[in-house]
């Protein structure tokens, strides 16, 4: 009938918009290249903050003690205990807790939610067996993943730049989130020394790290996205502190910011941005990250429920609600392999009150999800050959030597369990490359590394050094 073949047409020219072939993905990553010169050059040179994380020195494997981490960035946050047993030991006990943050904190004031995640530490730290304890006289030490943008000015201090992924609380911006940190700490009558503070990125780079010497960047595809990798410091125009011992700087990129004219975007992706909390803001974290993937597939839904009438002669009112299809149920859907599709016939009817839908209707749901976590996941994958490009590492040594093994760490709950979107990202990422680089670069999967890596940098940044 005309009215499917309406919806058939949106599809169709949804795929020809999201279109990301190997050519326009090289721009990206160029364009990506270009950005990070720019935003190490100066600040405010670039979308790309580009931002110095005062981590000179990844672990090494001979951190030892008792240090907790850790970590807010999104819907969760976490809190972990580690025994360093040094060289030989290494982890030698690992504890953690994950507690999810009432959403009506996430728009709050600033007091309220560091309150709430103080409270939810000291609890934490209750629980420690007595042989963990720390010696009489020693702080217990504290590494803090916070992943926002920050301007960090030591490796223990930085201000909020902004809020993102739907939290906005105006009076934590221009703040010290360690000191905000520290204060509600005290509110709570705990002891503890915050030692580090780092992002996701950074934590995840340095977990894996940890484990590998060959791991030179870190991604994180969660509720948002980002990346950080090591610079050479000598490579940083902008830097004007103290030399770096070791010759390199760990930099937080703050990717989800980047934007280029060759991102292949539609009406929805306009639209969608328009009516978030921060239009005009995080475009490549629109594009690819666990917050926005579902909702992108809503609006597209919603259009063939309007123009093409595809769920019957009445638009679903759920349809129109933003954020009610999550990128988990998008993922559900995408990965349902029944022959009847019926994951897609039950999160239809649960999640948009969609009900007897045929099977021609859950392909073409279906169809929707493939283009859209496709073009999210070739497009990660051109960020990160704009690393590798930036380190020099996309190409064959020039002297003709061998190709150094590259590995980069990842995290995130879209990383995790949206394998195809994973799976894309991996087999696009070798795509790009020429094959004797393509066969030495990896993709490690950082489990919940950034934690971990908190932890190794509050060691390393110890009071007790
Ligand atoms: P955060 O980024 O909030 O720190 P995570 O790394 O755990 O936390 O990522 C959580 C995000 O991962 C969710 O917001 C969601 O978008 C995405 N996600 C979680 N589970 C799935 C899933 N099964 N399929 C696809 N995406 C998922
Ligand atoms: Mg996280």
């Amino acid at each position: 009938s005309g009215r499917w073949a309406r919806a058939v047409a949106i599809l169709k020219e949804l795929e020809e918009k999201c279109a990301a072939p190997v050519g326009k993905l090289r721009q990206v990553a160029d364009a990506m290249t270009v950005e990070m010169h720019a935003g190490l050059a100066s600040e405010g040179g670039s979308k790309l903050k580009m931002i110095i994380s005062y981590v000179d020195n990844l672990p090494t494997g001979d951190e030892e003690g008792l240090f907790y981490a850790l970590d807010l960035g999104g819907t969760n946050f976490r809190v972990l205990r580690v025994q360093l047993g040094g060289r030989e030991g290494r982890v030698l006990k690992q504890e953690f807790e994950e507690v999810s943050i009432p959403p009506h904190l996430m728009v709050g004031n600033s007091h309220d939610l560091f309150d709430y995640i103080a409270s939810e530490l000291a609890k934490f730290v209750a629980s420690e067996d007595e042989g963990d304890r720390p010696p009489a006289g020693r702080q217990r030490e504290l590494g803090f993943t916070f992943s926002f943008p920050v301007r960090q000015t030591s490796i223990s201090s930085g201000t909020l730049i902004k809020w993102t992924k739907g939290f906005s609380i105006d009076d934590t911006v221009g703040q010290d989130v360690v000191s905000a940190l520290t204060s509600a700490i005290e509110r709570q009558g705990l002891e503890m020394n915050v030692s580090a503070l780092v992002n996701d990125t950074i934590g995840t780079l340095a977990g894996g790290r940890y484990y590998d010497n060959d791991v030179i960047a870190a991604v994180i595809l969660g509720t948002g996205t980002n990346a950080a990798y090591v610079e050479h410091a000598n490579a940083i125009p902008k830097w004007h502190g103290p030399l770096s011992k070791t010759g390199e700087m760990v930099i937080n990129m703050e990717w989800g910011n980047f934007r280029s004219s060759h991102l292949p975007t539609t009406e929805f992706d306009t639209a969608l941005d328009s009516e978030s909390l921060n239009p005009g803001e995080q475009i490549f974290e629109k594009l690819i990250s666990g917050m926005y993937l579902g909702d992108i597939v809503r609006r597209v839904l919603l259009r063939m429920a309007k123009e093409a009438a595809l769920f019957g002669d009445t638009v679903p009112p759920k349809l129109e609600v933003s954020f009610i299809l999550r990128t988990p149920h998008m993922s559900a859907m995408h990965h349902d392999t029944s022959p009847d599709l019926r994951v897609v016939g039950t999160t239809l009817k649960d999640i948009l009150g969609i009900s007897n839908t045929s099977l021609k209707t859950r392909k073409l749901v279906i169809g929707v999800c493939d283009v859209v976590a496709k073009r999210g996941a070739r497009l990660a994958a051109a960020g990160v050959v704009g690393i590798l490009k930036k380190m020099g590492r996309d190409s064959s040594p020039r002297d003709g030597g061998q190709v150094p093994r590259t590995v980069i760490a990842m995290d995130g709950g879209l990383f995790e369990h949206y394998t195809l979107f994973s799976t894309c990202l991996e087999v696009t990422l070798k795509e790009l490359l020429p094959d004797d680089v393509a066969a030495a670069v990896a993709v490690v999967h950082a489990n919940d590394g950034s934690g971990l890596g908190a932890a190794l940098l509050a060691a390393s940044h110890s009071l007790y050094l």
